[in-house]
């Protein structure tokens, strides 16, 4: 019984590797694969007792054995076809090909530009003969990863590689540009979130070229161990990348991510398991370790991100969902792989899909949170602004208040620095920048100043009699007949001890006739003229203080009368101040000496 379904499977085995198709038009491709059958043989020619099957997953094959694949393509069209029997996206270490008529021997233990067939996947140009059948066979050997066969019309291939090769190259580009985003993304915030997605993406799309780029075989054909190298480093790069933008994107301060710190010593020791699978047990097992290992990542991350959620982070949900992308391709790439389900989609385009949405995810994330560092800075500019300008008003309002506060000392200052304390009246130092400045042109420029000097008679008689307080209350009723004499060009000023000063500008209005004064003045009978001169004016306010002090009552003193001398003179000049004073003074004491409570000018 199992001998006769093991003869019905043989026989239907021989069916079924016929098959046909019409290459009338050049896009039709014919897949193999479920009409290629199998044997396993322990040597490279077949000895004819192999049994043949339709998949070589029934087949128990160790890597040393060989396994030889047949298939028939029948061509209907009444000429001749020219067609490549290909076999794509192939890992295969050793491989010979026939269609009966040439032989191809080739593999990737062969270097690339010895290949017979020069080009990514395997393709060996053949032309299938009218109205018959062309066999295509051969054998695999060495470790043998995957292999799909098929047969087209080499413009089917060559479209097809033009369409492969524009899906790498946006790829390509975009994880290209998402790395260079991310590497100035670094450089401006200086966050390691954006340096970890930058190695990331750089280490996938390495990873990816290495794969599917083939550049390694093409510039160093004869250092498969370069190639080896290049692809383990890309590989196990891609692993600790993927494991740091895992950590640094949950990284928070003054906290430690979950499980961060054995993750960082596996990474440290990860390489040296890697080196040791290589020496120990071989390369294949040492390159094939991280990629097993993405599936525990995928684990882990999601493991590591759910604890971080919630333990708080509002970060963990965005990368949960920047990662869903690469992870559902992954899947999907996966079931693909090992379950050969028809999905309808396109496995490395899938992932690339995948991949390419992830980083942009990444490189969003990355974007808002600049775009949050910026906002940030904005503010805090804005806050410093205000801070300054209120400081400044704060300042200003200071500045005002202290200048106020110095401008009313100085005006306190001034006026001690220029009045008499006991009387309030301006004193000599006020008296003597009057003078001054009389007959300056730039300032005034006054044709004359009369000047009277006043000393009151007997004043140390009140002094010793009444006491010096009372001396100081006589003083105070002095100032008070003089102090109203003050004027712009007038000061009535304390000269010293119980002696007064009246200076006042005059401007010439006309020629003054002194002389013509001088009797009236000294027998004080002046009588203001039709038209007074200011002289007149002069010595009529003499003629009024005096008059004033002689009727000043002070209760202190009873009734006691008070007397004073005044010697009077008109000064002309800046050059006659001097010799004026000592005139004023002369005829003071000539007062004085005339018995007292004179008026006597020196003119
Ligand atoms: P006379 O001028 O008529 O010759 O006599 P007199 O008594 O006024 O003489 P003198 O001018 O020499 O005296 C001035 C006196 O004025 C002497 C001094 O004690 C007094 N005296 C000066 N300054 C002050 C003061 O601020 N307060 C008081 N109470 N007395 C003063
Ligand atoms: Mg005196
Ligand atoms: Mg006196």
């Amino acid at each position: 019984m199992l001998r006769l379904l093991l003869a019905w499977f043989v026989i239907a085995c021989f069916f079924r590797t016929a098959c046909a198709a019409n290459f009338n038009d050049p896009q039709t491709i014919l897949s193999l694969d479920n009409d290629i059958v199998f044997a396993v043989s322990d040597s490279a020619a077949l000895t004819g007792d192999e049994q043949w099957f339709y998949s070589d997953n029934i087949i128990d094959r160790s890597p040393s054995q060989y396994l030889h694949f047949k298939v028939r393509v029948y061509n209907p069209l009444d000429t001749h076809v020219p067609v490549w029997f290909s076999i794509g996206f192939p890992a295969v270490k050793v491989l010979t090909v026939t269609d009966g008529y040439n032989r191809w021997e080739t593999g990737d233990n062969t270097p690339f530009h010895s290949r017979a067939v020069n080009a990514p996947n395997y393709h060996f140009p053949s032309i299938l003969k009218p109205s018959s059948y062309t066999e295509f066979s051969g054998t695999m050997s060495g470790e043998i990863l995957r292999y799909s066969f098929s047969v087209a019309t080499p413009e089917f291939y060559s479209n097809l590689y033009m369409k492969t090769l524009q899906r790498d190259m946006a790829f390509f580009g975009a994880m290209g540009l998402l790395t260079v985003l991310c590497v100035l993304g670094y450089f401006a915030s200086r966050n390691l979130v954006f340096l970890s997605f930058a190695s990331f993406i750089f280490a996938i799309t390495f990873w990816f070229f290495r794969v599917f780029g083939y550049a390694f075989e093409l510039l160093w054909p004869n250092t498969p161990s370069l190639n080896d190298i290049s692809y383990a480093i890309s590989v196990y790069s891609v692993l600790i990348t993927a494991f740091w933008v895992l950590f640094q994107t949950l990284a928070r301060e003054n906290h430690v991510v979950y499980g961060a710190k054995a993750v960082k010593r596996f990474c440290a020791i990860f390489p040296l398991i890697g080196i040791s699978l290589w020496l120990g047990v071989g390369l294949d097992i040492a390159l094939k370790f991280p990629v097993v290992l993405f599936f525990p990542f995928t684990l882990i991350a999601g493991i590591v991100i759910t604890v971080e959620h919630k333990r708080g982070s509002d970060r963990a949900k965005w990368l949960a969902a920047a990662m869903f992308p690469v992870t559902f391709s992954t899947l999907i790439l996966t079931i693909i792989a090992l379950f050969e389900v028809d999905l309808f989609l396109e496995p490395i385009a899938t992932f690339m899909t995948g991949l390419v949405t992830t980083c942009l995810f990444m490189v969003a994330l990355t974007a808002s949170y600049m775009v949050k560092v910026v906002q940030r800075e904005r503010d805090a500019q804005k806050e410093t602004a205000q801070l300054k300008s209120e400081q400044a008003t704060r300042l200003e309002a200071l500045v005002a208040e202290r200048t106020l506060a110095l401008e009313k000392t100085n005006s306190i200052l001034a006026e001690l620095a220029s009045k008499d304390g006991l009387t309030g009246l301006p004193n000599r130092r006020t008296l003597d920048l009057f003078v001054d400045t009389t007959f300056d042109k730039a300032l005034c420029d006054y044709d004359i100043l009369a000047i009277a000097l006043i000393d009151l008679d007997h004043f140390k008689i009140i002094n010793d009699r009444f006491g010096h307080d009372v001396g100081d209350e006589v003083l105070k009723g002095i100032a008070g007949i003089l102090a109203p004499l003050n004027s712009a060009d007038q000061v009535a000023a304390r000269y010293g001890g119980e002696e007064f000063a009246i200076a006042k500008r005059i401007k010439r209005n006309g020629e003054i006739n002194l002389g013509e004064h001088i009797d009236k003045i000294t027998h004080n009978e002046l009588q203001p003229t039709a038209q007074p001169s200011e002289a007149d004016e002069f010595a009529e306010q003499l003629n009024a203080v005096h008059r004033a002090i002689s009727q000043l009552a002070i209760a202190s003193i009873g009734d006691r009368k008070l007397g004073a001398c005044i010697g009077w003179t008109l000064c002309k000049g800046s050059d006659d101040v001097v010799e004026a004073f000592r005139r004023a003074d002369k005829a003071l004491y000539v007062a004085k000496d005339k018995g007292r409570n004179l008026i006597i000018p020196a003119l």
